[in-house]
């Protein structure tokens, strides 16, 4: 993850009153942004190959690894998922 995707990560943590809560809510983080980039709604970086799609996540790797891709497929079918759950 690069420093412009962070934007107020640091503030959550350090409003979190324990550690526990402090993974929690970079849990849900990490989940929000890559829910946001598997709907195109900002970019996204690859952190196997660091290829950046400023268009959000791809539907496969650039590069045409298989694992990329698999990360990909199952992120893309997780967002899908939580957008119609409560968290
Ligand atoms: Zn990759
Ligand atoms: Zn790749």
């Amino acid at each position: 993850m690069t420093a412009s995707n962070n934007g107020g990560l640091e503030v959550l943590i350090y409003e979190a009153c324990s550690e526990q809560e402090a993974l929690a809510v970079m849990d849900k983080h990490m989940r929000d942004y890559t829910m946001r980039a598997a709907r195109g709604e900002h970019g996204w970086i690859c952190s196997d190959c660091c290829m950046s799609y400023p268009e959000g996540m791809p539907d496969e790797c650039f590069h045409g690894h298989q694992g990329c891709t698999d990360i990909i497929q199952r992120d893309k079918r997780n967002a899908m998922q939580e957008g119609n759950e409560p968290w």
